[in-house]
């Protein structure tokens, strides 16, 4: 297995400004997201090291480290792709429109039960949009990292609800954070995951 390394942003650090500050995206992206990268090849290194015989390892302990770590860079970078310049007439695209009222009835119903999804995490985690093969769509939580949920279906849409991710702006309203949120999505990255 290779080595993760740490990706860059696909903007500046100031653009989702207004959603989120330029502060909380540097510490997110170059603090949190890089940890879970080091985190992921440290466990690799012990894993590796062990193989080759040069160290005892406590194997349930590493998996877990690299399994909490590789999701975390993983969501990271689907959270950030998954967003672009907020803008009050953010909508999504006609075609995104009649997929999301095929699952969901309506453009409403589906930004509602998303929201009420990320407002009630237990602690950390996300807020996850998923798909199956057919396209057929999901709402689901993931605790901390754990992307457990779903046999062969992939996450399309994260939302990050780790206080690391809203509390400098927002404190302790994780409420009025996911519903800013809706101004930065990017619409446009969804339908391509769901119609290429
Ligand atoms: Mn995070």
């Amino acid at each position: 297995m290779q080595k993760l390394i740490l990706n860059s942003l696909p903007y500046a650090y100031n653009e989702l400004e207004g959603v989120i500050s330029q502060k909380i995206v540097e510490l997110h992206h170059d603090k949190h997201q890089n940890a879970y990268v080091n985190g992921a090849n440290t466990a690799l290194e012990k894993l590796e090291k062990s193989r080759n015989g040069e160290i005892e390892i406590n194997t349930r302990e590493v998996l877990r480290d690299w399994s909490f770590n590789y999701n975390g860079v993983l969501l990271h970078e689907l959270f950030w792709l998954g967003m672009r310049k907020p803008s009050q007439e953010n909508k999504p695209s006609e075609n995104l429109v009649k997929i999301i009222e095929q699952n969901f009835v309506s453009v409403d119903a589906f930004m509602k039960e998303f929201s009420a999804s990320a407002i009630g995490v237990e602690g950390s985690g996300w807020a996850v949009l998923w798909k199956d093969k057919n396209n057929n769509l999901m709402i689901g939580q993931v605790e901390k990292h754990n992307l457990l949920g779903l046999n062969g279906w992939e996450p399309v849409l994260v939302l990050d609800v780790w206080e690391h991710a809203y509390y400098l702006d927002y404190q302790n309203n994780r409420a009025g954070f996911v519903e800013k949120w809706w101004s930065a999505v990017n619409w446009d990255y969804v339908v391509n995951k769901l119609v290429g």
